[in-house]
């Protein structure tokens, strides 16, 4: 698609909080263009054929708080089959490396911790939800690998007040032909100019100027949904300057999530929808689906300062990892029997730096400060932006939809009724 010169709405990235402003603009009777910088729409959210058997997420998986996640919905009606089974994230299949009553062991220190975050959450002042764990505990180790799962980061660098505002109905489902598969079909119809990279927003005038890598051209109102590493470390620019939410975005740093996935010969003796943790006696350590949906393959995924090390030690470091350690667990014949396939690098990723935001410390109020228009011109979408759903992929369409309702009370118009 070639750049018009003026629009009424640009939306700024089309992942799915840009996809989720677009759709809900869809009957508005405004003349709506998303703006993206990649090739795809999707941006986190991308679902690749990895083998002619194995689908392989790269990024989003889960319809966590599945019951509640708008994209349950859209999958049924784009008639995409979801698999609503529990996932095993508390088992360890075999007991493999893992004996069950250190298991349990382990789950109730677990659920003990998230009962000191909820107290901790209701002090007054804010404090790293590090501050959770039980001094000296065997699983403090393990407990901050879960961290890195779900921030990204590591517990010291948590806002406990962010991680119990996060609300999980605690079921988690998925769809076969993968999330992002998803996203793109629920985007497929969006006004999208893709390879157009912005570098400008200028609301000096009357109104708004983005430059682009396609050119310029001028719109009435400016929906902006990127990554908050992205506003954070200027890669756009505001004319005039917007330090407030430069500083509300550095402060909900992207952490930092990677996955691989390994192909598996033999696949039939593992069970499908198995689930491994590789050590639980370190933080560095990955957390292993066994035959996603029957599929003949290992995923992997990685969390904090561990993913971001096996970034910076290059191509094939992250699988190299992985395979050590799902030998490491099931026998040296296995060395032989995995392959990798497929893997994820966010923070190396120049659209993304890094997988999902999470706030620091002190900073939970920064998602309502990132998330305020600004003048009735500027609005603000994106994982960050969602006050109980950030890092979510329906949490950022969520988003989405609610700038869209921000620009239509701003432009006085009735607020369209839902697209299918
Ligand atoms: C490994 C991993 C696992 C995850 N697992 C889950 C999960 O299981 N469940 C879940 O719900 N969520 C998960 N997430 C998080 C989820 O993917 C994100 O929260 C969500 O997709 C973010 O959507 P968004 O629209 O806010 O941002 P993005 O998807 O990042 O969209 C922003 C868009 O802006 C574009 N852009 C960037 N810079 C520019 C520029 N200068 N000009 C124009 N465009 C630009 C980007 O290319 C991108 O397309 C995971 C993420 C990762 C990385």
């Amino acid at each position: 698609m070639s750049l018009p010169s003026e629009v009424d709405i640009a939306i700024i990235g089309a992942g799915a909080a840009g996809l989720g402003a677009a759709r809900a603009l869809e009957n508005s009777g405004l003349n709506v263009l998303v703006l993206e910088a990649r090739y795809r729409v999707g941006g986190r959210a991308h679902t690749v054929i990895a083998a002619e058997n194995v689908t392989f997420d790269v990024g989003c998986g889960w319809l966590h708080s599945a019951d509640k996640n708008s994209f349950a919905a859209i999958a049924k009606q784009l008639r995409f089959e979801i698999d609503q089974k529990r996932p095993r994230w508390r088992e360890q299949t075999q007991a493999i490396g893992f004996p069950d009553e250190l298991r349990a062991k382990f789950l109730e220190e677990l659920d003990a911790f998230w009962d000191r975050c909820e107290a901790l959450a209701q002090e007054p002042k804010d404090m790293p939800a590090e501050r959770g764990l039980q001094q000296g505990s065997r699983w403090n180790p393990l407990i901050n690998a879960l961290s890195t799962y779900i921030s990204g980061v590591e517990l010291d660098r948590v806002s406990v007040k962010d991680f119990i505002a996060y609300a999980d109905t605690e079921l988690n489902w998925r769809v076969r032909r993968g999330y992002g598969a998803l996203v793109a079909a629920y985007g497929a119809k969006v006004p999208v100019a893709l390879n157009t990279v912005v570098s400008l927003i200028d609301h000096s005038g009357q109104r708004v100027r983005i430059e682009t890598s396609q050119g310029t051209l001028t719109s009435g109102k400016v929906i902006v949904t990127l990554p908050t590493d992205v506003i954070a470390k200027q890669k756009i620019r505001f004319r005039p300057e917007l330090p407030a939410k430069v500083a509300a975005a550095a402060g909900l740093p992207l952490g930092l999530a990677d996955k691989v996935t390994l192909a598996l010969d033999k696949p039939d003796e593992l069970p499908v929808d198995g689930h491994m943790r590789g050590a639980i006696d370190r933080t560095g350590t990955g957390t292993y689906q066994l035959r996603p949906f029957g599929q003949p393959c290992i995923e992997g995924f990685f969390g904090g300062a561990h993913a971001r090390n096996l970034e910076e030690a290059g191509e094939g470091a992250l699988a190299q990892f992985a395979i050590d350690e799902v030998v490491n667990l099931l026998g040296a014949d296995f060395r032989k029997r995995v392959r990798p396939l497929a893997s994820s690098r966010w923070a190396l990723d120049e659209f993304a730096l890094g997988s999902y935001s999470c706030a620091l410390p002190g900073h939970a109020g920064d998602r309502a400060v990132l998330a305020a228009p600004v003048d009735g011109r500027l609005f603000f979408a994106g994982e960050a932006t969602h006050l109980t759903w950030f890092s979510t992929a329906h949490g950022a369409r969520d988003s989405g939809e609610r700038a869209a309702k921000e620009v239509m009370a701003a432009t006085q118009r009735p607020t369209p009724s839902p697209a299918t």
